[in-house]
């Protein structure tokens, strides 16, 4: 049976695209584009995921969040604009499972979904503790959960886009992308831009995570393809 995941977003472009991009993944998307019917649709519906933007018309996201986690167990994903909101889900403890700032690549949002949903069916095993989602390749690790680099255990700066770019190659270490594939996983499909956009992030990338930034060995330039994750 197909999971389904409501989606409470007031933004009709990102809000078609998560429709999209969810139901080409097997997934039956629910839609809403303000609080309080998200939480009437949260109500009558019942489904395995809520995705919850928190800037929202009628009723925002926390007030949503916070209701909704007094009724009921669902797993719930929020959607962040602002690092000052990030603390706010983090620090007040709406009973939110997780949250992703955006701009986001849909890659990450699904993945994400799928473990929400792979835990919330699992049986519970010594609580709700979270499984931390690590990337690691030597002295450098990235934290999906946490959205933080550390190179030799010291934090690097990360504006969001590069933060999902070190997360796209890592994550797939080995894996060649083209310029392409990377803007429009992490600028999305609508994004009218040029590829170097990407060469500019890896350049920043590279200034931040490479012993030699002019002789890259993790991030390496695949001639006439793109770039690719090494290690
Ligand atoms: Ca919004």
């Amino acid at each position: 049976m197909r999971d389904t995941v409501l989606v409470v977003e007031d933004e009709p472009n990102l809000l078609t695209a998560l429709k999209y991009t969810l139901e080409r993944e097997g997934y039956n998307a629910l839609t809403a584009a303000d609080g309080e019917s998200g939480l009437r649709l949260a109500r009558e519906r019942d489904p395995a995921i809520v995705i919850l933007d928190v800037m929202l018309p009628a009723l925002d996201g926390f007030e949503v969040c916070r209701i909704l986690r007094r009724e009921s167990a669902v797993p719930i994903l929020m959607l962040t604009a602002r690092g000052d909101e990030v603390d706010r889900v983090v620090g007040l403890e709406l009973g939110a499972d997780d949250y992703v700032t955006k701009p986001f690549s849909m890659r990450e949002l699904l993945a994400r979904i799928r473990n929400m949903l792979r835990r919330s069916s699992a049986p519970a095993v010594g609580g709700s503790e979270y499984q931390a989602e690590v990337i690691r390749s030597g002295n450098l690790m990235i934290d999906l959960v946490g959205y933080s680099v550390t190179l030799d255990g010291k934090p690097l700066e990360m504006k969001p886009r590069e933060f999902s770019l070190i997360a796209l190659l890592a994550g797939n270490k080995g894996r060649a992308f083209t310029r392409d594939q990377m803007l429009e996983r992490l600028w999305g499909h609508d994004y009218i831009g040029d590829s170097r956009t990407v060469d500019v992030h890896v350049r920043w990338l590279r200034e931040k995570i490479e012993l030699d930034p002019s002789n890259p060995k993790r991030i390496v330039t695949i001639r006439g393809v793109g770039y690719r994750f090494d290690g």
